[in-house]
Parts: structure tokens; sequence; C-alpha cells
């Protein structure tokens, strides 16, 4: 057995044959012509003939995946209209009186160099998009109808160096049961097109997948990124387990996907998803949630050397945005400090780490390091619907020195003609008891809460989360814990202000009655809970006296 790493962009188990991606024949001779004229309206139709498949591939992604999924098609098309793009096609033919086959993979070449070698990682994907374009183009100029699809009936488990979207979108889900790739990026349109579409797959594997034989028996872990190739028998009995508790979590999802989250008296209660990055965002439309109700975004800054740059940190949210399709988002700043310290932030050791320079207490004695945070998310905010939250508030002053400068950074952006969206919403998360006590003078600050019942329960009760010789006293339940929790949801909605849960606590169904009493508008639970969650509320019924 040999066992690749790559990174898994969607989560699932394949046990299937690797089949090789065989694409069409794209090699392109050098062709001298002696009627450029004729040449370039040979390019011009297929340059149009290429836009308007993409126009019907845009259709069949709306249809099949939605508005998110189907943007890339779009991007597409805008490519083929791309005034660079085209005249450097278009050069090639009249100054070299070449092809147009020719002078379309010298642009592709020339085109998709310049992106690969930016740093961006965004901008290094859009170097699969080119070459993408490019060979539609050269289809086009062959004249042959455009292939339905280029994997063979039998494929199970697609391989390639990289795939490109359109390619991705060709995939016939009944026949494919995953795709890896030597090559590709978490952050391309592919990856993006693969947790759209389900399909468990892994990029970045590397040069050794394409040494593998065609039709070699492997496993396909999407949720680790490994692929066993020729398993053995002991891989094969715990992958074949771990694809069973898959497929029965999958089924959940065939009986209550697309219902509401109502009870039987027509209460009703949003369902998000908790996400530590963009590898969960799949799993979170996956299991239906109805938006992202805690993207901890700390995780971008730990298991690194130094700070994500702003414009790393907008291509994340724009990509969560951008998946969720107009779905809301809501993004909490760092949380970093207390159990998750980062070297690099050079923060001083300390006695009691979760009573200390953590989370927001970093962002205000910090701007330099909070701006550029605050800078991406008013960026991203015009690809979705974004709400920004901040963690560890214990007093209105925090919350009015956080609107200064987000004011601040607004009119920054606007000096430098940069768009972003008014009606992003900014709300708090309460998870100090000094929060919940104030809560009446908070909401009137911020358009919406979250409770944060880890933390709430650890400050609440003085007991450290993280001490596991504690954690028989680590009773979130405790009647002081929901008592903040109810007096909170009172003080929000009397100020007309929404009101969630994001802690663990929101997925314990032996408190999603008294949740669901409380008036609280949305449970945030790992994508796993949504559905357990949904069929636990579907069975409620408030008009039973409590506790029936
Ligand atoms: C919480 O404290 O309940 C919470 C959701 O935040 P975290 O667990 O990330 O501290
Ligand atoms: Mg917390």
């Amino acid at each position: 057995m040999v066992t690749l790493h790559g990174k898994g962009v969607y989560g699932g188990i394949a046990i299937g044959r690797l089949s090789f991606l065989r694409r069409r024949g794209m090699s392109v001779r050098r062709r001298t012509v002696s009627d450029t004229a004729a040449e370039l309206v040979r390019f011009e139709i297929a340059r149009q003939r290429a836009i308007s498949e993409l126009g019907k591939l845009h259709e069949k992604a709306l249809r099949n995946i939605g508005e998110s999924g189907a943007q890339i098609f779009e991007i597409h098309q805008m490519m083929l209209e791309d005034d660079d793009y085209v005249d450097s096609i278009v050069n090639t033919i009249r100054t070299e009186r070449v092809g147009a086959e020719y002078a379309v993979a010298t642009a592709a070449e020339n085109f998709s160099m310049v992106f690969s070698s930016m740093d961006d990682p965004y901008m290094q994907a859009r170097a699969a998009d080119v070459r993408d374009i490019s060979n539609r183009l050269i289809e086009a100029l062959s004249g042959k109808e455009e292939a339905k699809s280029q994997f063979s009936e039998e494929a199970r488990i697609v391989c390639a160096d990289d795939l490109a979207p359109s390619e991705t979108m060709q995939l016939d889900r009944e026949s494919v049961s995953a795709f890896i790739t030597a090559e590709g990026s978490v952050n391309s349109h592919t990856a993006i097109l693969a947790r759209t579409m389900g399909i468990p797959a892994v990029v970045d594997v590397g040069e050794a997948l394409l040494d593998a034989a065609d039709g070699t028996e492997a496993i396909v872990d999407g949720f680790t990124g490994k692929i066993y190739l020729s398993p053995d028998e002991a891989t094969l009995t715990q992958m074949r387990a771990k694809r069973e508790k898959d497929l029965h979590a999958k089924a959940l999802l065939e009986k209550y996907k697309g219902m509401d989250n109502v009870t039987l008296d027509g209460t009703r209660i949003d369902i998000f998803a908790n996400i530590q990055g963009l590898r969960e965002v799949g799993a979170a439309l996956l299991h239906d949630a109805g938006g992202i109700g805690l993207f901890r975004s700390e995780f971008l800054y730990l298991d690194r050397e130094d700070f994500p740059d702003e414009e790393e940190q907008f291509q994340v949210y724009k990509t969560v945005l951008q998946s969720m399709g107009g779905k809301k988002v809501v993004i909490r700043t760092m949380d970093v400090g207390a159990d998750k310290q980062v070297n690099y932030f050079g923060l001083d050791k300390e006695e009691n780490p979760a009573m200390g320079m953590r989370a927001i207490r970093i962002c205000l004695c910090r701007p330099e390091v909070f701006r550029p945070q605050l800078r991406a998310l008013l960026r991203a905010s015009v690809f979705g619907n974004l709400a920004v939250m901040f963690p560890m508030i214990t007093s209105c002053v925090e919350v009015e020195e956080i609107k200064r400068l987000i004011a601040e950074v607004k009119k920054e952006l606007k000096k430098e003609k940069l768009p972003f969206s008014e009606s992003t919403e900014f709300g708090i998360m309460i998870e100090t008891p000094a929060a919940a006590i104030i809560s009446d003078r908070l909401a009137p600050l911020v358009d919406f809460f979250s409770i944060g019942t880890n933390d709430l329960t650890q400050y609440t009760l003085a007991l450290d989360r993280q001490n596991r010789s504690l954690s028989a006293f680590f009773d979130p339940h405790h009647e002081a814990v929901l008592r903040l929790i109810e007096f909170t949801a009172e003080n929000a909605h009397r100020h007309g202000k929404w009101i969630g849960i994001c802690g663990e606590l929101a997925s314990d169904l032996s408190q999603t009655e008294r949740f669901l009493r409380m008036g609280i508008d949305e449970l945030s639970v790992s994508p796993a809970y949504i559905l357990p969650l949904r069929d636990k509320i579907r069975n409620l019924d408030l008009r039973n006296p409590k506790g029936e």
C-alpha cells in the first residue's frame, strides 16, 4: 500500500479505481497563414462560439449548483472578452502570420506563466482559468462539437495533473466518486465547485500521483486529504466503516434537505454552521446550513510564521461568501490568545492566559494587527451577505472603540475607491458574564448577539475549560449560565436585535426546547449536528406544557 498526501477540499470517502483524465489532443502546430484577415475572422467566430458555450454551461451550473458555483463561467466569458488577452492573440496572428490555434496557445502559455509567478495564491489559481478558456477556444477553432463529457462511463476516481473548472463541472456525479489532482489549490474555483457539487476531492497531491497506473485500486479520504493506493485489508475495513458513517449522515440529509427548521406549532429558528476555515464550507452546504454562524477566523493565523496579510484574508473571506451564495456568513474577528497561542504575535507569557491578552483585547491594543482584518472583511463584504462579530467583549467602551475603528477603515476604503457593503451587520459575542449582565446597554450599539457558551460557562463558573481534571465541574447546563442566556435574549429582543448561540451548547438537544422558548433566533453548530437538530425541532410542539 502506498499513501499519498494532498489537501482535502471536500470531505467524503471514495473507494474505487483510478481513472486518469484523457484530454482531447490539444497539441497545436505552428502553421503559417497567407490570409491573416481570414484567420482573424476564424478566430472571432470561434471566440463567439466559446462565449456562447460558456453561457450554456453557466445556465446548467445555475440549475445544478446555484449562483455561487455558476459564477466562474461568467468570469470565463469575461476573460474571453478581455482586451489584453484578445489583443495578444490578434497581434500574434497579424505579426507572426500564424494560425489562430497557435496564437491562442501562445497567449495561454504567456498569461498562465504570468499568473503562476504571482505571489498571491488566488492569482496563481487563475493560471488554470486561462488555460481552460484557451483550450475551449482551440476546441472551438477545430470546428468539432463540444465534447459532452471527457470522462469515460466507467470513470470512478478521476485523476489529473489539474482540473479546469469547466472539466470539473462536466464530471458526472453518477459515475465519478471522487477526484484527485497532482496540482491545484484549495482556493481555486475547481475546489469551490467540488465543495458545491459534493464530490470528495483532494488537490495538490504532487507528482507521485501521476506515477500511479490507470485502474489502480484506491481509497480517497477527502476529510484528511490522504489517498491509499492498493490499500491493505485493514485500511479497507477501516475506510469502509468511515464511508458507512458518512453515507448514513448523507442519508439523513436526503430526508431533511431543504426542509424548514420549524416546530409543530410553527416556531421557526435558523440553523447555521460553525466552521474553522474554507475546508468546511462544503460540509456546511452539504448539511444544509442556513448560513455560517461562526467562522473562527483565528485559524488563518495559526500554524504559520507570520501574520496573514490583508490580501490573503480578503481572498479567504471572499471565497467563503461566494461559496455560501448569499446566505449569511458571520465571521468572528481573530480570537488569538488563551488556548490559541501564536508565537509571532510576541505576546508575553501570562500566569492566567484565559483571563489575559486575548481576542478583542489584542485587537484594541494593536490596531496595526486589527486594521488589516477589518479592511479585508469590509472589502469582502460586497461578495455576499457578511456579518462580523467580535469576541470576548466585556464593556460598551470596547464596542464604541471597535465602531470608531470600523468608521475609520470605511473612510479609508472610500478614499481608496475600494467598495464595501454598507449593510454589513456588526455584532458581538456574549461570552463573559459582564457582557450578559450589561446586554441591555450593549444591544443598542450592535446589530446582533451571538452567545459563546463555551467561554460563558468558563467565566461564569470560574472554571478553566482547558483543565481536564475539572471537567466534572464544567456544567453548561448550570442554571446561572442558562439564566444569563435568557436574560441576554430578552435584552436583545427588547432592542429589536437578533440573537444566536454558537457555543457547543447550541447542539445539545436536551436544551433545544428551552432555547426555542427563550426565542433564540439562530443556533450555530458543527455541520454534522445540523440535521439531528432539525429533526429535533420538527418534532417539538411548544403548545405542550414545558418539558413534554
Ligand atoms: C464559545 O466560547 O462558546 C465560542 C463559540 O468560542 P470559542 O469556542 O472559539 O472560544
Ligand atoms: Mg469563545
